[in-house]
Order: structure tokens, then C-alpha cells, then sequence
């Protein structure tokens, strides 16, 4: 068993620091994505790079010192320093995330290729899972690519022997979309989309074949608990199953790799 360690107190630090500062990025990605790539109508909120940060109640441009992750949110109590509209709690949550995903993956991996790629790959989930609960979709732009870097990183059998990535892909997606199409069949409407599809074939991508049951079972089961809990289980209303997948993904990715399996 790989036990994780923390290499070196500064190290980790820096990780931690990088993973804040992707997580303020991933914002940017999570507001701006949906619009850039069609997937919601209305205004146009600009490109990943340009406009500047603003707020999106009043458009001020936010300055460089309103920018640093969680601490400007808790000075400025949560508010626009210019028009003292709310913020979301989605951003320091985003970015405090992103420093959990950096950390965990030097824990997991130390400092090397495989912590880089398990980085990019818990910060793509943590994109996809926002932008699934805000819009419903989970956009070809992050599943794509991330199915052929995990294909890409497995070529170097980083993760996973190379077979065992393409099958993951090719399973995780068959699975759920054999779902799908079955209850489409059954009930006549849409109940999962092939985003959910292309999303487990990343993960098979990424984890190899032998992590999917598992992956769909934990996603299911926290999906659910987090229904029962908000009490908006409304058997009739398709759940958003993009987030549980996500989490469940980089967790099990994650302990796969500390417990040594396959
Ligand atoms: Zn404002």
C-alpha cells in the first residue's frame, strides 16, 4: 500500500497554493463555460481570458487584491466591494476544492508525472460538477479532451496498463448509455444524458475498467443520500448524476492508487 505522505511541508504548500489559485480559474470556467460553448442562452460573459474578473450584479472590473482565493471573500464578508451584491459561496467553495484536489493528488502520488495528471483530472471533474449543477449539462469542451488525456496518460501506462484505459472508456461509456437509451425506451423521455456517458468513459479512461462498478455505485449512492437529505427525491424528476460521478471518479482513482489496485 502506498500510504499517502506529505513529501515536504513547503511542497505541500505550494501545491495547496497552486490548487487555490486553479480553483479561482475554475470559477471563471464554471460562470463563463456554459455561455461560451452555447449551452445557455442569454448574455455573452466573454472568453475564459478577457474580460478582467468582474462582478457579475454590477460588471465592475474586480482589482488584482479582490482576486486572492477565499481570503478576499471572507474580508469583504461575502459581498461586492462595489455594488455590496452577494457572492456566491460557490467561489471560495470552488477554490478550497481545488486546493483539497491539489493536495490530495501530491498525497497520492508525491511529486511526479502521475500527481500532475491526477491534478488536471480532479480539477476538470470539479468544473464539470459545478457546471452540471448550474446549467444541467456536462459540455463536450472538458469530456472530450479529458478522455483522450487519460487515454494519452495511460499510453504511458501511468495509471493503468493501456488496454485496461481503453476499455475503461469504451465500457464507461457503453454502460451509461445503454441506460439511458433503455429508459428512454421504457418511459419515452430523456432521464440521463450521454453527457454522463461520455463523463464515466473519462473516468474509465483515466482508472481503467476494474474501477467502474465501483465508480457508479458510490456516485449513485451519494447522488441519492444527497436527494434524501434535501428531501427533493421527487422520483419523477430526472437527478443531476454528473456531480456524484465526479466525486466518486477522483475519490476511487485516488484510493486505487494508495491501496495499490489493480
Ligand atoms: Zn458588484
Amino acid at each position: 500500500m502506498n500510504f499517502p505522505q506529505f513529501p515536504h511541508p513547503v511542497l505541500s504548500l505550494v501545491a495547496l497554493a497552486g490548487g487555490l489559485l486553479i480553483g479561482s480559474f475554475l470559477n471563471v470556467v464554471i460562470h463563463r463555460g456554459p455561455s461560451l460553448w452555447g449551452l445557455v442562452e442569454g448574455e455573452n460573459r466573454g472568453t475564459l481570458v478577457s474580460p478582467r474578473s468582474y462582478c457579475p450584479a454590477c460588471k465592475a472590473p474586480i482589482p488584482a487584491s479582490g482576486l486572492i482565493p477565499i481570503v478576499s471573500f471572507l474580508l469583504q464578508r461575502g459581498r461586492c466591494r462595489n455594488c455590496a451584491a452577494m457572492i456566491s459561496p460557490r467561489y471560495p467553495i470552488v477554490e478550497a476544492l481545488g486546493g483539497l484536489v491539489a493536495l490530495t493528488a501530491v498525497a497520492a502520488s508525491g511529486w511526479a508525472l502521475a500527481a500532475l495528471a491526477l491534478a488536471a483530472f480532479g480539477f476538470s471533474l470539479l468544473a464539470l460538477a459545478f457546471i452540471d449543477l448550474e446549467t444541467g449539462y456536462l459540455p463536450d469542451a472538458i469530456t472530450l479532451p479529458l478522455i483522450a488525456a487519460g487515454l494519452g496518460a495511460n499510453a504511458f501506462a501511468l495509471f493503468v496498463p493501456f488496454t485496461d484505459a481503453v476499455i475503461g472508456a469504451a465500457a464507461g461509456y457503453a454502460a451509461l448509455q445503454g441506460v439511458a437509451l433503455a429508459y428512454k425506451r421504457l418511459r419515452g423521455r430523456d432521464g440521463m444524458g450521454e453527457g454522463d456517458a461520455k463523463l464515466l468513459a473519462a473516468i474509465g479512461a483515466f482508472g481503467g475498467w476494474t474501477i467502474l462498478p465501483f465508480v457508479v455505485f458510490a456516485g449513485a449512492a451519494g447522488t441519492l443520500a444527497v436527494a434524501i437529505l434535501r428531501k427533493t427525491a421527487a422520483l419523477n424528476e430526472p437527478l443531476p448524476f454528473g456531480p456524484g460521478l465526479c466525486a466518486a471518479g477522483f475519490l476511487v482513482v485516488i484510493a486505487a492508487r494508495v491501496f495499490n489496485v489493480p
